[in-house]
C-alpha cells in the first residue's frame, strides 16, 4: 500500500508476566511508546490518508482511559488483582485469562486502531524500552 501514516502516544503502565520464570514475574512498570501505523491506497478528497489530529486523539484517548498509569493484568492472577483491587484508587486492565505481554497489547491497540480507521491497514509496535517493542498487524506473512 503506498500511503502510509504513523502516530506515536507514550504512557506508563504496570504488568508482569504470570507463570514466568524470571524477573518479569515480578509486578514492575515500563514508559511504553505505542506506535500506530495506517497504510491505505487512496487519499480523500483533502489529500489525506487519514487526519493525523483524529488518529492521535483516537488512539490518545483509549490508552489514557484504559492504560496510562495503570496496571496491565492477567484475569487469572488473583493474587495480583486482589492486590490491586484493595487500593481504590488502582487503575487495572484485564487480559482475558491471557498474559499482558507487549505483544498481546500490540494486538490490542491494533484492534483498537482498526475500529477507529476500518478502511486502513494498521500495524501497532509497542515500545517497552528504547531497544525492544513487539509489532502486530494482524497478518501472517
Ligand atoms: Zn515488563
Amino acid at each position: 500500500m503506498p500511503y502510509r501514516d504513523r502516530i506515536e502516544v507514550s504512557f506508563e503502565a504496570g504488568h508482569r508476566l504470570l507463570h514466568y520464570q524470571g524477573k518479569c514475574a515480578s509486578p514492575h512498570g515500563h514508559s511504553f511508546r505505542a506506535e500506530v501505523i495506517l497504510e491505505g491506497d487512496a487519499l480523500d478528497e483533502l489529500g489525506l490518508l487519514v487526519d493525523f489530529g483524529d488518529a492521535k486523539h483516537a488512539i490518545r484517548e483509549w490508552v489514557e482511559t484504559h492504560w496510562d498509569h495503570g496496571f496491565l493484568v492477567s484475569s487469572d492472577d488473583e493474587a495480583l488483582l486482589g492486590a490491586l483491587c484493595s487500593i481504590p484508587e488502582a487503575k487495572v486492565y484485564r487480559f482475558d485469562a491471557e498474559n499482558p505481554s507487549t505483544e498481546r497489547m500490540a494486538r490490542k491497540l491494533h484492534d483498537v486502531a482498526s475500529d477507529a480507521f476500518p478502511r486502513q491497514r494498521v500495524t501497532v509496535r509497542i515500545w517497552e524500552s528504547t531497544a525492544q517493542y513487539a509489532e502486530y498487524s494482524g497478518e501472517t506473512r
